[in-house]
């Protein structure tokens, strides 16, 4: 049953198990990605708080929660917060997927984003700043 559901979602992003679309997230226009009640029917809402810590700890983003539910775009790709980061970002679409599967009710870890620093020249240095999640999934009472 999950497993079917996975390979649906899967289907509908496009991505989940495709490498290449993994490596460029960015790819998938936002219309294209379909509602969170059809990805996950067993999910009432997920909240994803997240912050972006440079290397360094000299720079920190705001702590700040977005929540998904049913009608929310099941988009769990977040940009990285280093202005200088290209080909950056976070991707917890795996992740999820995987918590709803286990129905598991909290997540929470960090992730280093892989994307690259580009400042002017040749000079290019891996951006390697830091997400800290916590994601809260509330399921649907029956
Ligand atoms: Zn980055």
């Amino acid at each position: 049953m999950l497993d079917s559901l996975r390979k649906v979602a899967a289907r509908l992003l496009g991505t989940a198990t495709d490498d290449r679309a993994r490596r460029e997230p960015r790819r998938l226009a936002l219309d294209d990605v379909p509602h969170l009640g059809l990805v996950y029917p067993s999910v009432e809402s997920i909240a994803i708080t997240l912050r972006v810590e440079s290397p360094d700890r000299q720079h920190c983003s705001i702590t700040h929660t977005r929540t998904f539910a049913d009608r929310s775009r099941a988009d769990f790709r977040f940009r990285c917060k280093n202005p200088a980061c290209v080909q950056g970002g976070f991707d917890l679409s795996e992740l999820i997927d995987r918590a709803v599967g286990a129905q598991r009710d909290t997540v929470t870890g960090t992730r280093i984003c892989d994307g690259v620093e580009s400042p002017r020249g040749t000079y290019h240095s891996n951006c390697m700043h830091e997400l800290s999640y916590r994601i809260a999934i509330r399921y649907q009472q029956h």
